[in-house]
């Protein structure tokens, strides 16, 4: 920063779909935001993941997920057209439905269902059959959640980074945190690989890295780093219908035939490479979901860093000790569903507005 002045209302750190959301949330709210990221914007998690907008088996999960969850879903085609509307990227929100083979809803399945107006139906082998030939015949009953919907991440993260920019919010890339400056329990400031950044306020939004971050002011902060691969087909449009799932792998049918399979769940430490063992893992997965996909070629293999907690909730709140820090992290597997609304939710505590759930679930 030469021409302007080093100080910001708020630091955030960290560009991912966590740290490019809160931010957007806090400039429309009027303050001035600058985002310091160490690559470029929506490069790890947020670019890694499969776009699946909804948790894989959604009724296994605490409230407190579902809350966030269900006021995302709820805003997402409003995010997208906005984006769109903004930056001419779309995102690629589809409707395409999730299709969980060989399972049954009970009543406490249902139970969650009607709490949270979520549509589900029992579907019969037949039903697979007609609707999606390709995918292997369930044994069983399947359930089909008709409304869960899709996007294709990585566009999201170009689309906002790009809405950010033109908002006029300070992005800041290759430009990695170093310190925070702390004194007398109150946060003033960071230090980077590129000089000092002052603000009363600042957000850790650093996805598998923010324990790291946090460690920088001998702060802990239970995060850690879970790797997931995923391999890419490249098939013709509409081979494929409904996101699926069997026995904890998934498919993910993009609207121009390509089809993205995952994942792997390691624990690895900040080791983010691919093996050959979970390409070929993959491999096996698809084609014994959709044997199909054994005649086309597997064009990507890659791995992100889920910022993992013991039981998936993030963290979304203000530190209890130091004045000024607040924590915007630990989505794990639901990160791209989950942003919209935990943004929202810590923008919200950051503001002392009233929100839209409780705030106790999260606090650090
Ligand atoms: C294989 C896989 C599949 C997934 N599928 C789905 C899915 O279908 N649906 C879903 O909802 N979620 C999914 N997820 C989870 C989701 O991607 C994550 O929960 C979410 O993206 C986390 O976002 P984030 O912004 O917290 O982290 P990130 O996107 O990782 O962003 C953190 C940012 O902080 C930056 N940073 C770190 N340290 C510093 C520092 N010191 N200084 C400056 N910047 C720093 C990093 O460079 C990074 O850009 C998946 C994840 C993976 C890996």
């Amino acid at each position: 920063m030469t021409a302007r002045s080093n100080r910001f209302d708020c630091i955030v750190v960290g560009g991912g779909m966590l740290g490019m959301l809160t931010a957007r949330g806090l400039k429309n709210a009027g303050l001035d935001v600058v985002i310091l990221e160490r690559g470029d914007p929506g490069r790890e998690s947020s670019w890694a993941g499969g776009g699946i907008l909804s948790p894989l088996i959604p009724w296994r999960y605490p409230d407190a997920i579902s809350e966030l969850v269900v006021w995302s879903q709820r805003y997402y085609p409003r995010l997208v057209e906005e984006l769109l509307h903004d930056t001419g990227i779309d995102a690629e929100w589809v409707q395409s439905g999730m299709l969980l083979l060989n399972m049954k809803i009970d009543p406490d399945i249902r139970q969650w269902a009607d709490k949270y107006t979520s549509v589900l139906e029992t579907v019969p082998p037949a039903w697979v059959r007609e609707s999606d030939p390709e995918i292997v015949q369930p044994r069983e009953d399947s359930i089909l959640l008709p409304e869960v919907a899709q996007i294709r991440n990585p566009l999201l993260c170009t689309a906002l980074a790009q809405a950010l920019h033109k908002q006029g919010i300070e992005f800041l890339e290759q430009t990695e945190v170093t310190g925070l400056d702390i004194a007398s329990g109150r946060i003033q400031g960071v230090q980077t690989s590129k000089g000092g950044y002052h603000a009363d306020r600042v957000v850790i939004a650093s996805g598998a890295w923010s324990s790291r971050v946090m460690q920088l002011a001998g702060l802990d902060l239970a995060v850690e780093p879970v790797r997931g691969q995923m391999i890419m087909f490249e098939t013709r449009p509409g081979l494929l219908r409904h996101i699926t799932l069997h026995e904890d792998y998934y498919l993910i049918p993009r609207q121009n035939g390509l089809v993205l399979i995952g994942s792997t769940l390691e624990y690895t430490g900040f080791n983010k490479e691919t093996t050959p063992e979970a390409r070929q893992l993959l491999i096996e997965r698809a084609t014994s979901l959709a044997p199909v996909l054994a005649d086309y070629e597997v064009i990507r293999h890659w791995a992100g860093l889920r910022p993992g907690t013991s039981d998936g909730i993030p963290f979304i709140g203000k530190h209890p000790g130091i004045d000024g820090l607040y924590v915007n992290a630990g989505h794990f597997r639901n990160g791209v569903v989950m942003a919209p609304a935990s943004a929202q939710l810590l923008v919200d505590i950051m503001l002392e507005r009233d929100s839209f759930t409780a705030i106790q679930p999260y606090s650090l």
